[in-house]
């Protein structure tokens, strides 16, 4: 009987409710359920391996006969199951393998003699020459006839085993239900294909099948491929649709003529970049335009995005506009209101910092109850709070990946339809862009302020203190000022991290000359700005933090980063952190440091060491620890990838945006005749949205 996907699985197992309850038993309902359960490997059942005579690199998978299988315990340690697998049809000349697995007693009873068994694993010699796979994946064959076809002589799917549900279940419900499903029931999400793409002649079904159930090697590439393609297109539509959503929000333009913009220009001591200039080209018609802009500007640490903002801000303000700025830590908030204030104090501008801490705030809001409230409120998400906002017309969010989706979508919301661009220095890469920010347009900041010289980057395995000190000291001659990172506040004896509170009097001790201040997460905010104060005025000379620095902090004065206990950050905190030298004219030192305890770690890091190309330590973070991790995607509100590699398959996330946006072109409200989409798109995108 033809399937669709909502058939009940009790039509593929009208004769067996074992398999039906065990399919039921590990959340199997329907035969969507079981197409969409892929496989995690295949195993090229048509030839099997020669018989190993000795240990394997990697897992392999063997045909034999089970010619023994017991149970057994040595000394004090818990019993343990061994089967002997000899080859099928064996003169005796061939080893046998032995399967062993420990804790799982009841295991044996699986096993008799002269029963065929797929095992698949890794070969390693065990005492007295015998070779062993511990804990292999297994199968046992039977000799039903129909079976065989679907187990064997084919490029057989392996199928993760929920609730220890045995594969051959699992594969028979996939050969049954993509053998009996009805194509018409199981129509196709992406457009045709064309007839010279890669895809021609594949269908969601065929693609199903052939992931599945390959005929060829190439093929369940192929179908991996298409139906990954069919998942970046889904997140296309989500975004793009949000997009639209905002372009059809009723905004007003906040465009003054530039007056204000070119004295500030005029007052610069350097011209700005050109990337600078183009990205604020680019704000300038979206403020000018009524529909409210939803603006990214991406820019690796150090690229100047301050002065993009700054531009966008005088524009906004010269038009009558109260403009936002929000930063994620109240040290760079107060940051940016001295530089706002150096700026744009003589252009006669009234700023209002907004922090959340007393001494700021009390003065913040009785100008914000004046007469003439400020033009520019800066502020963290304090800014929320209350109220205090009256309408801003413009908002600007910087290092936006340390928000919350929650905030960003508040200060979003104001219901004056504010024009809004967010900053961020983690340069993700491009498929990534397309996907968590698609609704954005983008502004890339490429190119640094000239003049600048490249940080050295160097990984050292427990240096010498001592060698170390005089390197400080000898910047300090030179003028120049250090930071000196640790990854925790408190010693935990159990991490073994370095407590900066313990360190930092230890290197008082190595630099007795010198001024070291401490900064954490838990000094109080009148300490913290006057710490800041000092190390901006170079009157200390090293600044010990935990990682509290990493984020926007700026004093091109300092030109030496130390990094203790580097395995301990990510690659793109640590280049973030590397950021916070080599902002000005002065050679630049990153100094990771590492007990060098795991290769792998230590490799990591000398990644550094190569490149200072943020789109590269980008790319390897998000190869090392996921996009989850590194941009939060579980927050975005958009469905999880499967298949879909962002970056493998880069091409295929351009594809499906092509592909999304002509669809949407065509078919905005997905009512006419691409209704069959609308169903993929629940829940509805939030409106209106900012990106995750
Ligand atoms: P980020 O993009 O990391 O936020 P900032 O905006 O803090 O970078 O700028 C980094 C440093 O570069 C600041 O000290 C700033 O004054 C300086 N800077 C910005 N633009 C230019 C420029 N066009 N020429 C020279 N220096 C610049
Ligand atoms: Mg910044």
């Amino acid at each position: 009987m033809p399937l669709a996907p909502d058939s009940p699985l009790s039509i593929c197992f009208p004769n067996d409710p074992k398999a039906l309850k065990a399919l039921a038993d590990a959340g199997f309902s329907s035969a969507a359920d079981i197409a969409s359960h892929f496989p995690f490997r295949h195993e090229d059942r048509r030839h099997f391996a020669p018989w190993p005579t000795s240990e394997s690199d990697s897992p392999l998978s063997i045909r034999g006969r089970v010619t023994d299988s017991r149970q057994l315990r040595s000394g004090f340690r818990k019993p343990f199951v061994e089967v002997t697998l000899e080859p099928i049809d064996s003169l005796g000349l061939l080893p046998p393998v032995i399967l062993r697995w420990f804790n799982l007693p009841w295991l044996h009873k699986s096993f008799a003699a002269d029963m065929e068994v797929i095992a698949f694993g890794k070969i390693k010699a065990a005492t007295h020459g015998r070779l062993v796979i511990d804990h292999p994946e297994y199968e046992i064959l039977s000799d039903d006839s129909t079976d065989a076809a679907i187990h064997m002589d084919r490029i057989t799917p392996v199928y993760r085993a929920p609730n220890g549900i045995p594969q051959k279940t699992l594969r028979r419900a996939a050969f049954l239900v993509l053998s009996s499903a009805d194509p018409d029931a199981w129509p196709d999400i992406l457009p045709p294909p064309s007839p010279n793409s890669d895809f021609s002649g594949l269908s969601r079904l065929t693609a199903l099948r052939d992931l599945h159930f390959p005929p060829s090697e190439e093929s369940s590439e192929r179908a991996r491929r298409y139906l990954a393609l069919e998942e970046f297109f889904v997140l296309q539509l989500h975004v793009l649709r949000r997009r639209l959503a905002i372009l059809a929000l009723q905004g007003a333009p906040h465009c003054g003529p530039g007056l204000l913009l070119n004295r500030w220009l005029d007052s610069l001591p350097f011209p700005l970049t050109s990337a600078q200039l183009r990205c604020i080209d680019g704000i300038r018609s979206d403020l000018a335009s009524p529909s409210p802009m939803h603006r990214l500007l991406q820019g690796d640490v150090g690229s100047g995005k301050t002065f993009v903002a700054i531009a966008a801000i005088l524009l906004a303000v010269e038009s009558g506009a109260q403009a936002v700025l929000m930063a994620p830590t109240r040290i760079l908030a107060s940051q940016h209101a001295l530089t706002f204030h150096r700026w744009l104090h003589p252009l006669g501008l009234r700023i209002a910092l907004l922090t959340g801490a007393r001494s700021d705030d009390a003065q913040a809001l009785s100008s914000l109850s004046a007469d003439n409230p400020p033009h520019i409120i800066i502020g963290t998400h304090a800014v929320l709070h209350g109220n205090r906002l009256a309408n801003p017309g413009l908002i600007v969010i910087d290092e936006q990946h340390k928000f919350g989706v929650a905030q960003r979508n508040a200060l979003a919301a104001q219901s004056s339809a504010p024009d809004v661009l967010v900053m961020t220095a983690t340069p993700i890469p491009r498929s990534l862009t397309m996907t968590l920010y698609g609704d954005l347009d983008l502004s890339t900041l490429d190119e640094m302020p000239a003049g600048r010289q490249p940080i050295t980057t160097a990984v050292r395995i427990n240096p010498d203190p001592v060698q170390i000190a005089a390197f400080l000291r000898s910047q300090f001659a030179a003028g120049r000022q250090a930071y000196l990172v640790f990854p925790l506040i408190d010693e935990s004896s159990s991490l073994a991290v370095r407590a900066a509170t313990r360190e930092v009097e230890t290197w008082r001790t190595r630099l007795p000359d010198h001024q070291l201040g401490l900064l954490h997460g838990r000094t109080p905010a009148d300490e913290k700005d006057d710490l800041m104060e000092r190390f901006r005025a170079n009157s200390i000379h090293a600044l010990c933090a935990t990682s509290v620095v990493e984020v926007g902090v700026d004093i091109p004065n300092a030109s030496v980063i130390l990094i203790f206990d580097a395995d301990r950050f990510g690659l793109a905190q640590l280049h973030q952190l590397r950021g916070r030298v080599g902002r000005g004219p002065h050679k630049s030192f990153c100094i990771l440091i590492t007990n060098g305890d795991n290769p792998d770690t230590t490799a990591r890091l000398q990644l550094l060491e190569k490149t200072s190309d943020g789109f590269a330590v980008a790319e390897a973070d998000l190869r090392i620890r996921g996009p989850g991790d590194l941009m939060g995607t579980a927050q975005s509100g958009l469905p999880d990838l499967r298949l879909g590699d962002l970056i493998r398959d880069t091409p295929l996330v351009r594809t499906a945006r092509r592909l999304a946006s002509s669809i949407l072109e065509a078919d905005p409200s997905l009512s006419g005749p691409h209704r069959h989409l609308l169903p993929l798109l629940s829940p509805p995108p939030p409106l209106p949205s900012s990106p995750a």
